[in-house]
């Protein structure tokens, strides 16, 4: 069976072992045996105790009804899915540090196509911004362990686009493009302006002034030496301090984020932040709502484009890739709810956790700035942040208003 093999294939030696000293002890049904292994490649990489170490043996070895199979699969859902609904604890875990790999940077001759963001097409499941995206770099070198780029690109090399500043002035936009996004690729800040990226996006951003170009960033590469136009919006990627220790690797930690976004507000740029992707984990409640705290103790609401709130979406792709990837971590450790094609937290612990950080700020930022839920069912706004669109058309006239009342702009 090749899903089976497929992921057997990626096992340690002693989860392998333990499979087949299963296998010969008990009768399973193809299907079962697939479950089986994919659970145990998940608890390999949950750094969990493996279920077959764990199983009731003289309790199942002593039915008379001939089910054994049944009872240890009966057994093994049971410890999956508590794993699965309580919050991820990450007290006991401890990955193994990721190596700074040594990529090279190479550039490589493309057209620039632009890319529309990963909602699903007229999302009637999410409510879509219609961001275009524009992958000015390809592959990262850090190694957030939700994040499959690295496996979608070369693994040594890093590519830039040659000549991108002159593609992009003569690029044509069609007219309902008014904000590109440089970060589904590579984090946008990764190279700085090492390869020209940054002097080419100003150029383009300049050419522009109706359209915003975001660059979002886990990193704290200390560009702002200079001024950028008005129109290039700097983000940075918010987490806990936990989910950026033990998921974020090799990224900056959050007070390194949020001083490159002083130094950003301080040479003149408009500043965002996306807190996402948001983990349901043991001291969620108290480390999201301090993120909250930190915004406001040092930036003010005219500071700020937007701020941004999601959490975990997993691609049935994305997981298969996470899974054979085998990096150690807990990101899948959720109980995984199937939505508009991908798989994320029910809605009830998504409502508890964008609720929670949102009422963390204080009324003149929920006022003052464009809060919005990225990627995510759109019957959560109004519980979450007291308003809702019927339609992403709505929602996107509404965020590039508030886009341009920052730039002193008229829609
Ligand atoms: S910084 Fe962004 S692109 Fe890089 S690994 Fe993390 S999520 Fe992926």
């Amino acid at each position: 069976m090749k899903a089976f093999d497929d992921i057997y294939a990626y096992l340690p030696q002693d989860s392998k072992e333990r499979l087949e000293a299963l296998f010969s002890r008990y009768r399973f049904t193809e299907s079962q045996k697939l479950e089986i292994v994919k659970d145990e490649a998940d608890l390999v990489q949950w750094k969990e105790g493996s279920y077959t170490s764990k199983a009731p043996y003289s309790e199942i070895d002593s039915r008379l009804d001939g089910r054994k199979g049944d009872a240890y699969i009966k057994g093994m859902r049971k410890y999956m899915s508590r794993l699965r609904s309580e919050e991820t604890d990450y007290s006991s875990f401890f990955p193994a540090p990721q190596p700074r790999r040594k990529h090279g940077i190479r550039e490589v001759d493309k057209d620039i196509v632009l890319g529309r963001c990963p909602c699903p097409v007229d999302g009637e499941k999410t409510r879509c911004c219609n961001l275009r995206t524009l992958d000015a770099v390809e592959q990262c070198a850090f190694s957030c362990s939700y994040c499959s780029v690295q496996a979608f690109y070369s693994e040594d090399e890093i590519h830039t686009i040659g000549n991108l500043k002159e593609k992009l002035l003569s690029l044509e936009l069609s007219p309902d493009v008014w904000h590109i996004g440089t970060g589904q690729a590579s984090d946008s800040l990764l190279l700085g302006d090492d390869y020209g990226t940054l002097s080419a996006l100003s150029a383009f951003a300049q050419k522009l002034p109706d359209v915003v170009i975001e660059l979002k960033s886990k990193s704290a590469r200390n560009v702002f030496d200079r001024e950028y136009p008005r129109n290039m919006f700097f983000s940075w990627s918010l987490n806990a301090p936990t989910i950026i220790e033990k998921e974020e690797h090799l990224t900056a930690t959050l007070e390194e984020r949020l001083e490159d976004a002083e130094r950003a507000r301080d040479k003149g740029a408009i500043i965002g932040f996306h807190i996402h992707p948001m983990v349901y984990f043991k001291g969620w409640d108290e480390e999201y709502p301090k993120i909250a705290e930190e915004i406001e103790s040092r930036f003010s609401p005219e500071d700020l484009y937007t701020i941004s709130i999601g959490t975990l979406t997993f691609t049935k792709a994305v997981m298969k890739k996470l899974r054979q990837m085998g990096r150690e971590s807990r990101v899948l450790e959720m109980e995984l709810t199937e939505a508009a094609g991908k798989y994320s937290y029910p809605l009830e612990i998504k409502r508890k956790m964008f609720s929670t950080v949102y009422n963390a700020f204080s009324a003149s930022f929920q006022s003052g700035v464009f809060f919005y839920l990225c990627m995510e069912d759109p019957s959560l706004w109004l519980p979450v942040l007291g308003r809702e669109y019927s339609r992403d058309k709505e929602f996107e006239e509404d965020m590039k208003r508030h886009y341009l009342a920052k730039l002193g702009r008229k829609p």
